[in-house]
């Protein structure tokens, strides 16, 4: 069973922020900035290509749900949503989550550095995407 799936099950405490049937949202363990907070389906998909589109549909409510709560009570400012889908995108545990980042102005985090596209690379990209 996967780490976030004892959580759920309760075998790994965590700081539960809000739960329902379908849905658990709890702090990261090590968190980008305080507050940082997890939001998973109780069902294990292990990336959004799994979940099924309702079930999703429902999971974003409850990410938007959360965010206020995390925007309202704590004050933040603002805050960064995030899917690390894939390994190479740094998705470490193989349970669909959404990070709720909360963000000011004066933390020092960066967002990810930008290329620009070659001569024709952009087109290239567009005629894949749209064949
Ligand atoms: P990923 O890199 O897969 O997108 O993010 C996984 C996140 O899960 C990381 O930010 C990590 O800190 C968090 N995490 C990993 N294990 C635990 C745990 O046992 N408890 C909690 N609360 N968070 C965890
Ligand atoms: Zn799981």
């Amino acid at each position: 069973m996967c780490i976030f799936c004892k959580i759920i099950n309760q075998e790994i405490p965590a700081y539960r922020v809000y739960e329902d049937e379908q849905v658990l949202a709890f702090l990261d363990i090590k968190p980008v900035n305080p507050g940082h907070t997890l939001v998973i389906p109780k069902k294990h998909y292990q990336n959004l290509e799994e979940i099924p589109e309702e079930e999703l549909k429902y999971l974003i409510t409850v990410v938007k749900k959360v965010a206020y709560l995390l925007k309202t009570k704590l004050g933040l400012a603002a805050y960064n949503l995030s899917v690390n889908n894939g390994r190479a995108a740094g998705q470490e545990v193989e349970h669909l989550h959404f990070h709720l980042i909360p963000r000011d102005a004066h933390d020092q985090h960066r967002s990810w550095l930008r290329t620009t596209y070659a001569p024709g690379a952009a087109e290239e990209i567009i005629k894949k995407l749209r064949s």
